[in-house]
């Protein structure tokens, strides 16, 4: 449902819920004063001490609990998605319920492991009855951010791991779907301390009060613009933040490509959740002995789609106003409409639409879309398409469809983006134990694997010295024990180095230096 957010009334601001497959208003939702939200920040992070002396074995126990009441609602949850973003409910269940459940069973069977601390290499010689460890502590209150268009699995990418890890965390949802958000807080509620989860409701002034209200660490997934505001007002309160930011991803057919599947999926890729997922193939680049082929096989399937069963309308009317201007624009400098073209409804449905003759320089080649449009470029020159693909500001993820597949890896490998695929496309942003991110506009988050876990630990080295003794080698005086013993240590390492007198020096400089003699 697009989210219409009306000023202060006597209850103060409100979010109103339309949805977008009618146009209709359907439900309300209170705003968070932004100047109640330094308040809710500081609930979080007295929380939080509590929670981490849980302990994480008690914390999987927990987020156990919320694995199973999240499973218990998913029928709630596939509905809200239908009211909220008009997805249908084929995308809801696969997209939000099972990789859902995929990535609760993951990350609770894996957070031992990923939670380990790391031992210190401590010389025995020269770092004498020293133990040291890197352990990895939470990093207090997180305050996650996050977009409408998969409500469930980007707060949830976050959320468990930063629970598990020990961290409390406030959340933001989309003003666009906070009926989910509010639907994951009252799960989290139900099976959580109070404090470890609070939610807030609103638009970009929400937000804006949330990063002011400097959480020990900002998770946003979002558009570039606004990402640039978060990270910009982050950096003032040297708040580390983890942005997630658009796409602009290219998909690259070769001419050996299996052209049934590279069709079945790229129509997919293009076309799921309506073009509204920052891993949609937005550009697609395909061998010119190949190309008018694959365009009418495309065109064939694209218009089997039905709407709203298969292809979700847009979110807003802003949104389908900038999928029509991104036609037009191309159409006026020369494209071709393959199919669609057109926005009939309901609400605020837009055609799946196929654009020929194409160019780079177009909108629909160079800005984030975000609908449900694809661009089709015939190309001759392999590695003059690989620097077309290149050329985008946005590097989050590229495939390749070839039956050559060491060919396809590696060109794959080439591309500068954060996740490439060969003969498929985008879905690993579902698996859990895969790292997700991009490289460029797309931002410096990853979430996903054991590097999801950076943004929300801290690593803490602590080092134990049982020493009895009344210096260090190294602390003072630089006397000439010292210069013998550390050169000698050195010598002894050198390649080629005096072995023998080196091993000497070292032990004379050691024992003169343990010794107190110079
Ligand atoms: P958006 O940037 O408009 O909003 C994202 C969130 O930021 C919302 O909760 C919004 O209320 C909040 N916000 C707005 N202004 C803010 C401010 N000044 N300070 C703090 N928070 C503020 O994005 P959107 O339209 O909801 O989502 C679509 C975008 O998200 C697309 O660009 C898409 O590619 C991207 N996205 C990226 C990923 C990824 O993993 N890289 C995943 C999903 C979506």
């Amino acid at each position: 449902m697009a989210g219409v957010i009306e000023g202060d009334g006597p209850g103060g601001a409100r979010i109103r819920c339309i949805d977008p497959r009618t146009g209709r208003p359907v439900a309300e939702v209170p705003c968070t004063p932004p100047d109640a939200i330094a308040g809710i920040v500081a609930r979080a992070r007295a929380a939080a001490p509590y929670w981490q002396a849980e302990g994480l074995r008690s914390r999987k126990r927990r987020i156990g609990a919320l694995h199973q009441a999240f499973l218990a609602r998913a029928d709630d949850f596939v509905s809200l998605l239908a009211e909220e973003c008009g997805r249908p409910a084929g995308e809801a269940w696969t997209a939000e319920v099972a990789a859902n459940h995929d990535l609760f069973r993951w990350w609770l069977a894996h957070i031992d492991d990923l939670l380990v601390s790391t031992e210190v290499d401590l010389d025995p010689l020269s770092q004498p009855h020293k133990r040291g460890r890197v352990q990895l502590d939470a990093v207090g209150v997180v305050g996650l951010i996050t977009p409408w268009n998969l409500p469930v699995a980007l707060p949830l990418r976050t959320l468990v791991p930063a629970l598990l890890a020990g961290d409390t965390v406030v959340f933001k949802p989309s003003e666009h779907s906070p009926r989910t958000g509010a639907l994951i807080a009252e799960l989290c509620a139900q099976v959580l301390p109070e404090g470890v989860v609070e939610l807030v409701q609103g638009g970009a002034e929400v937000g804006a009060a949330l990063v002011e209200a400097a959480p020990d660490a900002v998770v946003f997934t979002g558009s570039v613009a606004t990402g640039r505001r978060v990270a910009a007002a982050c950096a003032e309160r040297f708040v580390p933040c983890s942005l997630e930011l658009g796409g602009k991803d290219a998909a690259l057919v070769l001419v050996d490509a299996d052209l049934d599947r590279a069709v079945e999926g790229i129509c997919w890729s293009a076309f799921a959740f309506g073009g509204q997922n920052c891993a949609a193939v937005e550009r697609c680049f395909v061998d010119a002995r190949i190309h008018d082929e694959f365009v009418d096989r495309l065109v064939a399937r694209t218009r089997q789609l039905r709407p709203l069963l298969d292809v979700g309308p847009l979110i807003t009317p802003a949104q389908l106003d900038r999928v029509q201007a991104h036609v037009a624009d191309a159409v006026a400098r020369g494209a071709r409409i393959a199919c669609g073209g057109t926005a009939p409804g309901p609400g605020w449905y837009h055609e799946p639409t196929v654009l020929t003759a194409v160019r780079d320089d177009m909108a629909v080649m160079t800005e984030e879309t975000f609908g449900p449009v694809l661009p089709v470029a015939a190309f001759d020159d392999l590695d003059a398409v690989v620097d077309r693909i290149d050329a985008s500001p946005f590097g989050l993820t590229a495939s390749v469809w070839t039956r050559s597949l060491e060919l396809g890896e590696a060109i794959a490998c080439g591309l500068d983006c954060g996740v490439v695929t060969i003969n498929n496309h985008g879905f690993t942003g579902a698996l859990p134990s895969a790292a997700w991110g991009g490289t460029g506009w797309t931002g410096h988050g990853t979430t996903g694997s054991r590097h999801g876990l950076a943004h929300l630990v801290r690593p803490r080295t602590v080092v134990v010295d049982a020493s009895r003794r009344s210096r260090e080698l190294w602390w003072f005086p630089y006397n000439h024990a010292l210069s013998t013993a550390v050169s000698g240590l050195v010598e002894l390492s050198r390649r080629g180095g005096a072995r023998l007198p080196g091993a000497r020096a070292a032990l004379t400089g050691l024992f003169a230096r343990w010794k107190d003699r110079d």
